[in-house]
């Protein structure tokens, strides 16, 4: 956002001001002498019409989003009949990390949804690090999925890891999945949006929240029914947990984006004992929903083992949600981010 004073006006009283409003800025002198004040991106959102009403403002100069088809996107979206997002009750997708086998899939299908549960997670795709580590069961593993969540009355979140595999993805899922590793893979969610399904976009490790929210357009704009988004965790310097839960940037794509955002507490964390208090966190901080491993026998499990809740604890989560909730900012406040 770019400030215009009017001519002789006096740029340290409408500092002043603008402070008041949450508003920190930079003075610029042009050629001509007027002062502008350009928004420093720490500052509060506020109503472009607020800062313009200001004695001594002349005009104010907001950059085009980026991202106007998130702008518009509704803050509580539908996925297959549940509602996610803000005003809705916060939703459970809870599954193991990979779809190891249909006898284990009905298994814990049963323990997620008598947890409160509405879908089933799992991936039949998985995104390794190392070559070597089970890559996952592909399309048969999506039918134990999908036949393993339709018998509990839940639906499917699973990952599509690469192009050729979005339509067959999209086939058996409700709510297809872009991990933390392809958000910056425009050529995979370009394929996902054509699926017209809707899409868990997970934001990369290193990806910052414009990249994320831009990743989010690419989805819309090629047809994607809705995005939900994912905080799971960003890289830190410390292994003592896998990842470090960015809850400002839930707060902020929840209360200010006004964006339909769930949180992943077991990449984030990467150990049991912590994904209680993350989802808490997480939940006061705005997420709409939870998005969390679980599995039966963590010993032997075939990925991500070590950050499997135990099913008996899933039940848990939802009642973290009995916290109070944080007030949503009043509506239309992120149409005056362009500072970003
Ligand atoms: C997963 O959900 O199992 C997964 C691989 O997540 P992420 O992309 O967040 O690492
Ligand atoms: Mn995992």
């Amino acid at each position: 956002m770019l400030i215009t004073l009017a001519p002789g006006v006096d740029p340290a009283r409408v500092r002043h001001a603008l402070v008041a409003l949450g508003i920190w800025t930079r003075t610029l002198v042009a050629a001509d002498g007027r002062a502008r004040l350009l928004v420093e991106p720490h500052s509060a959102a506020v109503d472009a019409a607020d800062v313009a009403a200001l004695d001594g403002v002349e005009s104010v100069a907001v950059e085009p989003s980026t991202h106007p088809r998130i702008d518009a996107q509704a803050a509580c979206v539908d996925i297959a009949g549940v509602a996610l997002g803000a005003g809705a009750p916060p939703v459970l997708l809870a599954g193991p990390c990979s779809v190891e086998s249909e006898e284990r899939m009905h298994r814990l299908a049963g323990r997620v949804a008598a947890a409160g549960g509405r879908f089933l997670r799992g991936g039949a795709y998985k995104p390794r690090t190392s070559p070597y580590s089970f890559q996952g069961h592909g399309e048969a593993a999506l039918l134990w999925l999908r036949n393993a969540a339709d018998a509990h009355g839940l639906r499917v979140v699973t990952e599509a890891t690469a192009e050729h595999e979005a339509a067959l993805v999209a086939a058996h899922a409700d709510l297809v999945q872009i991990g933390s590793r392809n958000m910056h893979n425009y050529a995979l969610l370009r394929a996902v949006g054509v699926t017209g399904k809707p899409a868990l976009l997970k934001r990369g490790m290193a990806a910052t929240i414009e990249e994320w929210l831009s990743a989010g357009e690419y989805l819309l704009v090629h047809g994607a029914k809705a995005v939900v988004f994912c905080e799971r965790g960003l890289r830190g310097f410390d292994a003592t947990t896998r990842n470090v839960l960015d809850v400002g940037a839930i707060a902020l794509l929840a209360h200010v984006h006004r964006q339909p955002v769930v949180a992943d507490p077991s990449h984030a964390a990467g150990r049991r004992d912590l994904i209680l208090p993350l989802a808490r966190a997480a939940l006061a901080a705005g997420a709409s929903g939870l998005i969390v491993e679980t599995h039966d026998e963590p010993g032997c499990a075939l990925s991500d083992g070590p950050q499997a809740l135990p099913p008996a604890e899933l039940a848990a989560l939802l009642r973290t949600a009995e916290l109070p909730r944080a007030v949503p900012a009043p509506e239309g406040a992120n149409e005056h981010r362009a500072r970003a």
